[in-house]
């Protein structure tokens, strides 16, 4: 009886899942990293629903599928997962849905939430702290630098590091590397360059909508790209226009949509990166769209940073 109760709510609500779990008070969303609805996080979470079952990936609890992201959540068995569904599929088997239980779930998803903003907040605080306390040991970049000479460019007032410095744990970010702040729009961070060209991000940093910017012109023409090399390698070759660094593609938008939002009438370029993966020119794209700007791709040969 019970694998049949079970067998017949899972058969049911295949591919009504997320409105199901948003219902029983699962505020997931689809296909978007986020915090666990059981476990907790920041982005830990992926709800993929494979061929409707509700399946999700969870890198703290683990995967499964819709019912048993009801059964983690609630903190029941599957039994009592199925009982809590069957009245949403239209089994009037199911016994009622103890909605005193189901409100204090839901406050606890919220107060969680809350949390782990707070928590987040304070992270980016530390961050922010420990860039301006970095800078203060480091000197400013020369176009003698490793990386800036393998690539090519100038410096445009970035820093290198004066000492090791390690990062997380044992990571070690050699003399000499690289350093460039990220802003948001204070400075929220600093990003690494080492001489090998391998990048790392302070933990922390807002990335999110940070940027550097290349030069301190106010210029209606507006240029963005992810990486630093690519961002000075244009910056040389447009001197008068307005250069920001956007760290990541995915970020691309982020930036496009915070230049275009305080100079609506500026002409915004977005910098693809010209990587093989297609990332670079689909997120510079999108972007462009986004704002009504137009995108550039530099041939790789010059610059895959
Ligand atoms: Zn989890």
């Amino acid at each position: 009886m019970n694998d049949n109760l079970i067998r017949n709510v899972t058969s049911l609500a295949n591919g009504h899942w997320l409105s199901i779990l948003n219902r029983l008070g699962v505020d997931i969303h689809y296909n978007k990293a986020q915090p666990c609805p059981n476990c907790g996080g920041y982005d830990r979470f992926t709800f993929d629903d494979l061929e409707g079952r509700g399946t999700y990936v969870c890198r703290g609890c683990g995967s499964g599928d819709g019912l048993s992201l009801v059964a983690k959540v609630h903190s029941v068995n599957a039994r009592g997962a199925a009982l809590m569904v069957a009245p949403y599929v239209g089994l009037s088997i199911g016994h009622k849905v103890n909605t005193a239980a189901l409100e204090s779930s839901k406050r606890k998803a919220e107060q969680a939430k809350v949390q782990e903003a707070l928590k987040l907040t304070a992270k980016q605080a530390k961050a922010a702290t420990r860039a301006l306390c970095t800078l203060k040991t480091c000197k400013p970049a020369l176009a003698s630098n490793i990386y800036l000479q393998a690539k090519q460019v100038q410096p445009f007032d970035t820093f290198e590091l004066a000492n090791t410095l390690y990062l997380y744990g044992d990571h070690k970010m050699d003399i000499g590397s690289l350093v460039v702040p990220v802003f948001n729009p204070q400075l929220a961070g600093l990003q690494f360059i080492k001489p090998n060209g391998e990048k790392h991000i302070l933990a922390g940093t807002r990335l999110k909508g940070g940027f550097y910017p290349l030069s301190g012109k106010d210029s209606n023409q507006v240029y963005i790209g992810e990486g630093f090399a690519t961002c000075a390698a244009v910056s040389e070759c447009v001197p008068n226009a307005l250069v920001l660094c956007a760290f990541s593609a995915g970020n691309l938008i982020n930036v496009a949509l915070a230049v275009r939002k305080s100079r609506p009438k500026a002409d915004v370029v977005i910098i693809a990166d010209n990587d093989e993966s297609g990332t670079g020119e689909r997120e510079a794209i999108k972007a462009a769209l986004a704002v009504n700007g137009v995108y550039i791709m530099p041939p790789a040969a010059r610059e895959v940073a």
